[in-house]
């Protein structure tokens, strides 16, 4: 088998995208496809060599072998590259093992233990949450210790290379015709053997820690979002790399105003005066007090949409509107001398003349006429 860097056949860097690596395959199968070099023992060789570095490196689970441990990930097992039936799931399940439900990760990932990651529940006022603000977090995790580097190893030690496996962290097992890799059990997949445990982790590479982080928090969040803070979760093993921390966000319930999306909606009382009258209420907004002119022969209920006065969405789209309702209030607390008022004022709107003061009523009662009128028939 060849030998060859598999990037290096596909002419690709180690971060090359899953796209990069179709794209690089694809013009050079074309260019050593045995169609259009018939006979050339090189041109076939290469397009072998394509085929095989192609195959390896658009699997995940084969690329992450490769990764770690190069061409020797296919040998070992006498399985030869590309179609072989090695099962690396043993390996790399717990790598690949659900975080947030999330199932298995692709990508970047790779290494075995890589520290794992970590939520926070951040609760915000609604406030905070409209405008962004910056928080100082206190995570527990763990960090890299510093004495031994992250390698485990007593300072002035390094870890040895596995007896068993040679450092390649698996081994190779046995069973009748059929040879299977299996992780090694005196390493346990790593490779090495610390024979000098460092005193502040105790060989584990790593201590737990309480860590102080600022977190920024973007204007327009609402519940459910969740911020990533790359490499700031719990630092990997052995200097693997850091898992992610994941800042969940939480907006407490506000006493005026009720979010949904980019728009804010508030009750605002008006007396029932006003209502018929006409005339000006003050309304809250995010900013401040504004003027809201309500219009003579207001009904309860109606609503107001104030452009702009909403929360500007963290994706980009736009602020939102505020819509206040109004609501109108029934006077209580009455003086004898306003009962009479109101009474002269009920007389004055009774008679031939009164459905012309009460636009819902009409429509109200035929309704309760027609359901009852219904319900005898
Ligand atoms: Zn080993
Ligand atoms: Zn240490």
């Amino acid at each position: 088998m060849s030998k060859r860097d598999f990037y290096e056949v596909l002419g690709v860097g180690r971060e090359a995208s899953e796209r990069d690596i179709k794209k690089a395959y694809k013009r050079l199968a074309m260019k050593y496809h045995p169609d259009r070099n018939q006979g050339d023992e090189e041109a076939a060789e290469k397009f072998k060599e394509v085929k095989l570095a192609y195959e390896v490196l658009t699997d995940d689970q084969k690329r992450a072998a490769y990764d770690q441990y190069g061409h020797a990930a296919f040998e070992q097992g006498g399985m030869g590259g590309g179609g072989g039936g090695a099962d690396f799931g043993d390996i790399f399940g717990d790598v690949f093992g659900d975080i947030f439900g999330g199932g298995r990760r692709g990508g970047g990932q790779r290494q075995q233990q890589r520290g794992s990651d970590l939520r926070y529940n951040m609760e915000l006022s609604l406030e905070e949450a409209v405008r962004g603000i910056t928080k100082e977090i206190e995570v527990p995790t763990y960090a890299s210790c510093e004495p031994c580097n992250g390698s485990g190893a007593k300072p002035g030690s390094s870890p040895q290379t596995c007896g068993t496996c040679h450092g390649h962290g698996q081994v190779q097992m046995r069973q009748g015709f059929f040879a299977v890799q299996q992780t090694c059990p005196t390493c346990h997949g790593r490779g090495q053997i610390i024979k000098d445990p460092c005193d502040s982790c105790h060989g584990q590479g790593r201590v737990q820690k309480t860590k102080t982080l600022s977190v920024k928090i973007p204007a327009g969040v609402d519940t459910g979002d969740r911020i990533r803070l790359s490499g700031e979760g719990e630092a990997g093993q052995f200097g693997a790399p850091a898992g992610d921390l994941y800042v969940q966000v939480h907006v407490r319930e506000h006493n005026i105003f009720v979010r949904d999306g980019s728009n804010l909606y508030c009750e605002v009382p008006v007396s029932f005066t006003m209502a018929a009258l006409g005339g000006e209420v003050e309304v809250p907004t995010l900013d401040g007090r504004v003027s809201l002119k309500v219009p003579t022969e207001t009904q309860t209920g109606r609503q107001f949409r104030m452009r702009g006065k909403g929360v500007q969405s963290v994706r980009g789209a736009g602020t939102g509107d505020l819509i206040c309702k109004l609501v109108v209030e029934t006077p209580v607390n009455l003086s004898s001398k306003q009962k009479d008022l109101l009474k002269e004022l009920e007389e004055s709107f009774g008679g031939s003349a009164a459905k012309k003061h009460k636009p819902k009523s009409e429509g109200f009662f035929n309704g309760v006429k027609k359901f009852f009128d219904d319900l005898t028939s």
